[in-house]
């Protein structure tokens, strides 16, 4: 019996009682590789003696100190050291505890970006359908999965959905990748013009999908033709990476990779890496000036945002990033993910599309490979391929998301940037044996 309310009420969880590494033991001894980070979270592994030791350090000096009386010399570090490496013109971090705080907050910095310089008649947030942005009621209303927007529709603001950039199941027999792009990029100035340009707050998109459709990257140019189209409507661009950022695509930020700088950044996951919950929303410095200038006041917060032990747990991550060339290592061992995942299930029948960037890769199943039919949502597949990986001594992320009603189911991997060879070996061979046998017995 427990007292937790868990998420799944009916289902007996393994209790994690020791974490090193890229494992989890449980109270039975077993021990599971973490190939997903949890939740793309964990990017130095479990335990990480630098992590822990700033952590104590911190806990010694201030453990908590309230945000409308002091800051801190650790908050202040880690937001100097963000900006040292954001995107051009970000000048300051916002810090929360999470994903969807991150977003909750980058929503309201937009609209009063507009209210203080006169702009009030702009209401209107447009996202995309195949994305997830958080659980809170803001980030679930930009958010675009159906499955979780469901019941609490009728509590969500109002936003418009476009379609996601998802090349394996939208982009045309003929049509070229730029092309297809600039499809995309038309579909969103329609949209725009319906709604009238000046009453658009933000255009808000993960740069690369991760929970509802497993590390979609965008096509070349696409998130480029986006910020030409925002830049011509005086539009704010906010990019969520708070799955796809701090370097699990290979760069410190995805968005580097696209050349394109968002007005708005969201991160978390990865920043504190699991040592402790944290999240911050990167801002430029002409969004933050307006409000200085103006009102002098963010209308928002939280009692723990910018918590020292979670800055100081943060700020490690980062240091250690930089100092053992995990960005190089991601590269690198991302490319050897992907020539594992070629060779396993290149050919498998029922692996339509293996995709990905960096340590952020996913596969995703099919009933058919030649219509890409996706196996019946009934079948529940991603959570049958869950309990056999879990059996296997495998942590992965599987998903099955509604796209447009067409359902698909798909397994995200997101290891640790510290994963050998020999580890991912193991991932993909524990894999494939969760994949085949979740597929057995199936009508
Ligand atoms: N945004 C993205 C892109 C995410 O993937 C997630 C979580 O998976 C969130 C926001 C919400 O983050 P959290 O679960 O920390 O609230």
């Amino acid at each position: 019996m427990t007292h937790v309310f868990h998420r799944q009420l009916n289902t007996t969880l393994p209790r994690a009682v020791s974490a090193r590494g890229i494992s989890i033991t449980d109270a039975d001894g077993k021990s599971y590789l973490d190939a997903s980070g949890g939740a793309a979270v964990s990017c130095l592994g479990h335990a990480h003696p630098d992590v822990l030791a700033a952590m104590h350090e911190q806990i010694d000096r201030v453990a908590y100190a309230h945000t409308s009386f002091f800051t801190t010399d650790v908050a202040e570090e880690l937001a100097a050291d963000l900006i040292e490496h954001a995107p051009a013109g970000m000048s300051h971090a916002y810090f929360v505890s999470g994903g969807s705080e991150a977003v909750e907050a980058a929503l309201k910095m937009a609209r009063q970006y507009f209210v203080e310089i006169g702009q009030l008649q702009r209401r209107h947030f447009i996202a995309r359908r195949q994305s997830y942005h958080g659980n809170t009621l803001g980030a679930l209303a930009v958010g675009g999965n159906q499955w979780r927007r469901a019941q609490f529709a009728p509590l969500l603001m109002a936003v418009t959905h476009v379609s996601p950039c998802y090349e394996y199941r939208d982009r045309q027999p003929g049509e070229t990748p730029e092309q297809y792009g600039a499809r995309l990029v038309q579909e969103l100035a329609g949209v725009i013009e319906t709604l009238g340009a000046d009453s658009v707050i933000a255009f808000v998109a993960e740069t690369v999908v991760g929970a509802t459709a497993g590390a979609l990257t965008p096509v070349p140019g696409y998130l480029r033709g986006v910020r030409e189209l925002c830049d011509r409507h005086g539009i704010l661009l906010v990019l969520d990476e708070v799955m796809s950022g701090m370097g699990r695509t290979g760069t410190l930020h995805a968005c580097e990779q696209e050349h394109v700088v968002p007005d708005l950044m969201t991160i978390a996951k990865g920043l504190g890496g699991g040592y402790q919950p944290i999240g911050a929303v990167l801002a430029q410095g002409r969004i933050v000036d307006t409000f200085a200038r103006g009102s002098g006041l963010f209308q928002h917060g939280h009692t723990y945002i910018g918590h020292p032990v979670a800055c100081a747990a943060a700020l490690a991550v980062q240091r250690v990033i930089r100092r053992d060339g995990l960005l190089a290592a991601v590269r690198r061992q991302g490319q050897a993910l992907t020539s594992r995942l070629q060779a396993t299930f290149g050919d498998h029948p029922h692996v339509g599309d293996i995709r990905g960037r960096g340590l952020f890769q996913a596969i995703e199943l099919v009933r058919d490979r030649a219509d890409k039919t996706p196996f019946d949502a009934g079948l529940k597949l991603h959570a049958r391929i869950k309990r056999q990986a879990m059996q296997c001594g495998l942590m992965v992320y599987p998903m099955g998301g509604t796209i447009d009603g067409q359902r698909g189911d798909h397994v995200l991997l997101a290891p640790p940037f510290i994963v050998t060879d020999g580890e991912l070996d193991a991932i993909v061979e524990r894999l494939a044996r969760a994949v085949a046998g979740a597929l057995e017995g199936l009508p």
